[in-house]
């Protein structure tokens, strides 16, 4: 994966060759991040961490870069939001393509697409399979975050995610005293437009845990 163009102020000057090389890995990934907000808001909170945003529909993707690349112009005194980026991509066909085996500390699934229908609960975003790509690419203490309005996506994710051998759940209180479960809560469009309707927001974090041994 050729990031440099993505995040063009920490390309490694002392390499060459193509790709060119990263200063540091991305580690923290928005699957589905719709407008950006999310991005927007980890930016200047995570300042030590590139941050990718994910989302399936081109114009979409497209308009977040664009929104990106003029906040950094805005704010190319303080050098704010050089950190973050967003691609186009369907992360349910191509999540590995992008990231190394424990390349991420961070995931967020915020208000995914609730996919009412039985007939279309294979695409959702959290699933046996796709829980099992989420562990591949987080590394161990890792967590995945995730925020939805609709009560039965939101226990379809805790059942996927409890069974899977891989993740345990978040207690209360470690939800509670997490700065990133607080700005998720708060600043994607999703949440704001429950927030504006007083809806219920449901959020439920998983921890990747140690590999087992081989035996
Ligand atoms: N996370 C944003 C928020 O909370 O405001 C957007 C939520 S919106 C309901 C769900 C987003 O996921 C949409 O922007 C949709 O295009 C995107 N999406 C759906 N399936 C996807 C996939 N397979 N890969 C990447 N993005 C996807």
């Amino acid at each position: 994966m050729d990031w440099s163009t993505y995040y063009p102020k920490f390309v490694d000057s002392t390499t060459t060759g193509t790709p060119r090389q990263l200063v540091k890995d991305v580690t923290v990934a928005d699957i589905g991040c719709g407008f950006g907000g999310l991005l927007m808001a980890l930016s200047p909170l995570m300042p030590e961490e590139l941050i990718i945003g994910m989302e399936i529909r081109l114009r979409v993707a497209e308009f977040v870069q664009q929104k990106i690349s003029a906040l950094r112009v805005q704010h190319k005194d303080d050098g704010l939001y050089q950190n973050i980026a967003c691609l186009r991509a369907n992360t349910m066909k191509f999540l590995p393509n992008f990231f190394k085996k424990s390349q991420l500390s961070k995931i967020f699934l915020c208000f995914p697409d609730p996919h009412f229908k039985a007939r279309k609960h294979k695409a959702r975003i959290v699933s046996t399979t796709l829980n099992s790509e989420y562990a591949f690419v987080v590394k161990p203490g890792g967590i995945i975050y995730t925020i939805t309005d609709v009560e039965d996506l939101h226990v379809w994710m805790v059942q996927h995610f409890e069974k899977h051998p891989t993740f345990e759940r978040l207690s209360k209180e470690e939800e509670d005293s997490d700065p990133s479960v607080k700005v998720m809560a708060i600043e994607t469009e999703e949440g704001k437009k429950v927030e504006r309707n007083e809806g219920q927001k449901f959020i439920a974090c998983f921890k990747r845990l140690e590999d087992e041994p081989w035996i």
